[in-house]
């Protein structure tokens, strides 16, 4: 899970806003709330967050092929009803994270403060869940290798409770995206974490620059696969020590 930029609300989503808080708002006042009259007319935004966010799930990273049914809606609509339509609200997830896993979760750390109908976020919320929207995940989440399993975990980083938190309720370490991370490190780091043991155990230090600098410039883009995955490989088979020793900067995507 890396930073998401999704950039300024489209020209669309201020009259879309407009009518269908004014629509659900007295349809609701009528017969009370129903999420199935939340409507669908999100195909232009969905379209355009799943571009800036580099055709990835803003939770798992994995590359989705097409930009699909689901619509992210960090705060769950069938809770905030009205800001199903507040651009600092939407995401594109896949339909792992967003509908088998998250659904309507949205754990607090002071749950008697939840938002009151109409209100602006955050007010008093203390929200358990990461935004990659408006925070650094991986300030929360690692990658860990366990090697009982040989599996790379993701992992609160320290104690981190939001971070055990967005872990659970996303299912990041389902069983399916555990043996994606692992496919992915075997066949997208491991060939070059051998290749630059190799160069450094000749000495040649230009060598191991260079190559180091492509590794990092293929691996920590935004566009690349499974991104935070790749940066915390990195650090394990290069731990800082080592990194310092050979002049190697392993910057954040
Ligand atoms: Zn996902």
């Amino acid at each position: 899970m890396i930073r998401v930029d999704r950039g300024s609300e489209p020209d669309s989503l201020p009259a879309i806003r407009q009518t269908e808080r004014d629509r659900v708002r007295l349809l609701f006042a009528a017969t009370g709330f129903d999420r199935d009259q939340l409507g669908k007319r999100y195909t232009e935004v969905k379209s355009e967050l799943w571009r800036r966010q580099c055709f990835k799930c803003c939770y798992c990273e994995k590359v989705c092929e097409d930009v699909g049914n689901d619509l992210e809606h960090f705060r769950p609509a069938s809770l905030y009803w009205w800001l199903s339509w507040t651009w600092s609200n939407l995401l594109f997830a896949c339909p792992n994270c967003n509908r088998w896993e998250k659904n309507d979760e949205f754990p607090l750390a002071n749950a008697a403060a939840r938002l009151a109908p109409e209100d602006e976020p955050p007010q008093r919320e203390e929200p358990l869940l990461v935004d990659p929207a408006a925070e650094d995940p991986m300030d929360s989440i690692q990658f860990v290798f366990d090697a009982s399993s040989e599996r790379w975990l993701p992992r609160p980083r320290g104690a981190n409770v939001r971070g055990a938190e967005t872990i659970r309720v996303l299912g990041l370490d389902r069983q399916a995206l555990l043996e994606n991370f692992k496919r992915h490190v075997d066949r997208y780091v491991v060939p070059d974490v051998e290749h630059l043991r190799r160069m450094m155990a000749e000495g040649n230090e230009v060598e191991v620059r260079a190559y180091w600098a492509n590794v990092v410039r293929r691996g920590l883009q935004r566009t690349s696969y499974f991104t935070a995955l790749t940066h915390d490989a990195l650090d394990h088979f290069f731990p800082a020590d080592l990194r310092h020793r050979w002049s190697l900067a392993l910057p954040r995507p």
